[in-house]
């Protein structure tokens, strides 16, 4: 029989790989590509006899949610020893947030280490490892509630504006910017409630309309994993019938802490995905945010639950908080970064940590936060690589974190301009004292010294400005 040759078609031939330019990768960079596929949570003594099916049901996540000491006693019960649940409800007593943790959370602690697991860190306060306040924190140091017109909306930039449409999430963060009304009440701070009702969300929903350079709403709280799907339904809806809205994202932290409910609650599935769908139809975008901080949260139940948004065609960015001893080292951060680019989500932000009560151990220096971008950038592509911002104290909204005007490295201030909220403010972040050098911490005790520095590192950062300065 005679050959046929198509001249579409290139020849096979079989040439071998290419002689390469670069040494074969070790296979640990490639890491990024695993997700833990096992049953991990049978670890847990609770959790020994719970199946497949069972861990990955939304109810049963909700329901056994650990809100309590007790309960988590009950859960790991011998996986650690007394001294470390007694120091737990000690830092409980101090805490800006009660605890709340998911069985999938809590299933990816180290228990044979809790002290140092990032995990630990982000949801369960310890007395041993718990810093003062830093003089110039504040319950809401990003000035959100000065900003609301009504209670729950925040608008502060030209076009965008925040809607806290809840106050509840599937978990709480120990480092959580809005501890002053997200989650329960505790000894420490009595919440500033934003409850999902119709009355509050219609006043948000009037001034939006009657606000026509909002183009962008940031649909917040609290946790819209949280809302019923009907309320989300017309949450989304109303949204989209608004002339102006051109595009809206729904912050969720839930992929990164009960991924299954994107498996498992298919009324909230199909109410999210038909308000994306309704979205592109009117030519808007829907997206989701979320809020991944370590590699760990990333297992094989988050790549299905991802990769079914995915196919709705839902874009999903991230959110991350810059958190030390939990993602403030390179290796880590890259592993995260890639990790969430193997599966589609979209590196967006990775937050210079707020100045929130009660985690001064979780904080790091700017100084460190402009190095770990250095590290970072190139790594892998420019959409997956994250811009690193400081949310200035006190209003400026989110500033690059290189581009304060002054940073004095002794006492730990760097100061920042936002043309876009304020023109002539100037705006201070505080490294946490702990990191300082002497000299700064020395300056730091006496209360006497603490206008000075603020007022002489806005003089140095007027005077930059001004082109009278020298170097940093
Ligand atoms: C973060 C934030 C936004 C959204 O800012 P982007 O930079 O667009 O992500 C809007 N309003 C407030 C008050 C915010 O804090
Ligand atoms: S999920 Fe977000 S809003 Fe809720 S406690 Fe954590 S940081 Fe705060």
């Amino acid at each position: 029989m005679k050959a046929s040759s198509s001249p579409s078609t290139l020849p096979v031939v079989d040439a071998g790989a290419p002689a390469a330019r670069k040494p074969p990768v070790d296979p640990a960079t490639l890491r990024h590509r695993e997700f833990d596929d096992s049953e991990f949570w049978r670890a847990i003594p609770a959790y020994a006899d719970v199946s497949r099916e069972t861990f990955l049901d939304h109810h049963w996540q909700a329901k056994n949610s650990v809100t309590r000491v007790s309960k988590l006693l009950d859960t790991i019960r011998d996986l650690v020893p007394a001294s470390f649940i007694a120091d737990v409800e000690e830092g409980l007593a101090h805490a800006p947030m009660s605890i709340r943790l998911s069985p999938y959370v809590l299933s990816l602690i180290d228990w044979s280490n809790p002290v140092d697991d990032p995990i630990r860190r982000q949801f369960l306060p310890l007395a041993s490892t718990r810093l003062p306040d830093h003089p110039k924190l504040d319950l809401d140091s990003l000035h959100e509630k000065a900003d609301m017109p009504v209670p729950g909306l925040t608008h502060r930039y030209p076009d965008k504006a925040l809607f806290l449409v809840l106050d509840t999430c599937p978990v709480y963060c120990r480092f959580c910017t809005r501890s002053y009304a997200v989650g329960i009440d505790t000894e420490e701070v009595h919440k500033y409630h934003l409850r999902p009702n119709q009355q509050r969300w219609e006043q948000a929903f009037a001034y939006i309309r009657s606000r026509p350079e909002l183009e962008d709403i940031v649909v917040s709280g609290g946790d819209v994993y949280q809302l019923r799907p009907d309320y989300l339904r017309t949450l989304g809806m109303t949204l989209l019938d608004i002339d102006h809205v051109r595009r809206f994202r729904f912050a969720t932290k839930g992929p990164a802490i009960m991924p299954m409910k994107i498996l498992t609650d298919d009324a909230w599935f199909r109410a999210l995905a038909d308000v994306v769908e309704e979205g592109r139809r009117r030519h808007k975008e829907v997206v989701v945010h979320t809020h991944f901080n370590h590699p760990t949260e990333l297992t094989d139940i988050t790549r299905q639950a991802i990769f079914r948004l995915f196919e709705a065609g839902i874009t999903v960015r991230n959110q991350t908080v810059l958190l030390r001893g939990v993602n403030d080292d390179p290796d880590t951060m890259r592993l995260l970064i890639r990790k969430m680019g193997w599966i589609g989500v979209h590196a967006y932000y990775v937050y210079q940590h707020d100045m929130v009560k009660g985690v001064e151990d979780l904080r790091t220096r700017v100084a460190d936060t402009v190095e770990l971008e250095k590290e970072i950038r190139g790594a892998t592509a420019g959409f997956n690589t994250p811009t690193f911002v400081v949310d200035a104290p006190g209003g400026g909204g989110k500033r690059v974190v290189h581009s304060y005007e002054y940073y004095d490295r002794v006492t730990g201030i760097s100061v920042y301009r936002s043309p876009n909220v304020d023109p002539e403010a100037y705006y201070c972040y505080f490294d946490p004292i702990d990191t300082l050098p002497e000299a700064g911490r020395a300056r730091w005790a006496d209360p006497a010294e603490h206008d000075a520095m603020v007022a002489e590192a806005i003089e140095q950062a007027r005077a930059r400005r001004a082109g009278a300065g020298g170097a940093d």
